[in-house]
């Protein structure tokens, strides 16, 4: 008999709609009273909070974080269900922190409990299966929707409303769910993870764009930000105008990019002003397949880790 510890902090997976189809958090969580149909897992659930997900801060994630390691040594996994708005962050959060080699999955639902074809009970009992089987330990934070099993660090929702919106763009999912089985065609890559009791900073993300004027990020200061993450355009390049502010904050605070695209992987290729290769030589970090909030995530969670210079370069770059 596996022993599964729940987690429920909220999200549509929690909520019901009302008649006019509005859908809010209820009174009394929805998940917490549905009786467990596997027979072979022992459910230990609770409430931790029940937050829209867009409400959850870092504060949040490391309360998840600080939880998992207190009830480690008495459960075989862990199920943390979860709005599906910034699900991503709190799996990709919990994955660079020291977690237990233990399964730990992520879940959420598109439709509300009482709504026609609801997917948020059917996502919570394939995520216990998931977190339940010995081949989910040491492959870190999954999330599991839509009989998918995808990596905390590559996931993302990818459709407002769509049941299969969590993808991993790049190379697809590690695993599958099938009516009988768990079955991994690929091995989570190893990570780096950090202890901390908290965590603090400010580092904002800036999208890019054609024409992009330069206020915003004149309007940056290095003495109020940790770090700036830049969601550069294509394979990592900037708009001519923001140039100047870049070079003056790179100078005093870490400069992270990100494409703005939504597949592939950010690399200094062009050697024209504003190009990859430019920014590169200024300083700028350019990071490996991650997105801008997750991006974001990593740059904090290695700053409050005491991270600088040659070995944060390293770290953001790897
Ligand atoms: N807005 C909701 C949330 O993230 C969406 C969801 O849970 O699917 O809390």
């Amino acid at each position: 008999m596996k022993k599964i510890f729940v987690l429920h902090t909220g999200g549509t997976i929690s909520m019901q709609a009302n008649h006019d189809g509005q859908v809010a958090p209820s009174q009394v969580n929805p998940m917490i009273q549905i009786s467990n149909p596997l027979s072979d897992i022992e459910v230990t659930s609770i409430d931790f909070f029940n937050l829209p997900s867009p409400h959850i801060t870092l504060n949040h994630m490391m309360q998840l974080y600080q939880k998992i390691k207190k009830e480690a040594p008495h459960y075989d996994g862990f199920v943390i269900t979860h709005g599906t708005d910034t699900l991503e962050e709190t799996a990709y959060f919990l994955d660079t922190m020291d977690i237990p080699a233990l399964p730990i999955v992520l879940t959420g639902a598109m439709r509300s409990s009482n709504e026609l074809g609801s997917d948020g009970v059917y996502n919570y009992l394939t995520a216990l299966r998931v977190a339940a089987d010995e081949k989910s330990a040491d492959k870190g934070v999954l999330v599991v929707m839509n009989d998918e099993i995808h990596a905390a660090k590559y996931v993302t929702k990818t459709h407002t409303t769509n049941v299969s919106t969590f993808q991993t763009p790049t190379h697809g999912p590690l695993g599958l769910v099938t009516k009988k089985e768990i079955l991994y065609f690929k091995t989570a890559e190893p990570r780096v993870r950090f202890h901390l009791d908290s965590i603090s900073g400010r580092v904002p993300i800036i999208k890019t764009y054609a024409d992009m004027e330069c206020f915003i990020l004149d309007s940056l200061n290095a003495s109020n930000i940790s770090g700036l993450v830049i969601e550069a355009l294509g394979a990592g390049n900037l708009p001519l105008s923001i140039l100047p502010a870049i070079q003056r904050l790179v100078k005093e605070i870490p400069v992270v990019l990100v494409s703005r695209c939504f597949n592939g992987i950010a690399e200094p290729v062009y050697a024209y002003p504003g190009g990859g290769i430019q920014l590169q030589k200024e300083g700028v970090l350019f990071v490996k397949e991650l997105n801008a909030p997750k991006a974001r995530l990593k740059l904090l969670i290695a700053l409050n880790a005491g991270l600088k210079g040659e070995v944060l370069a390293d770290y953001i770059e790897g």
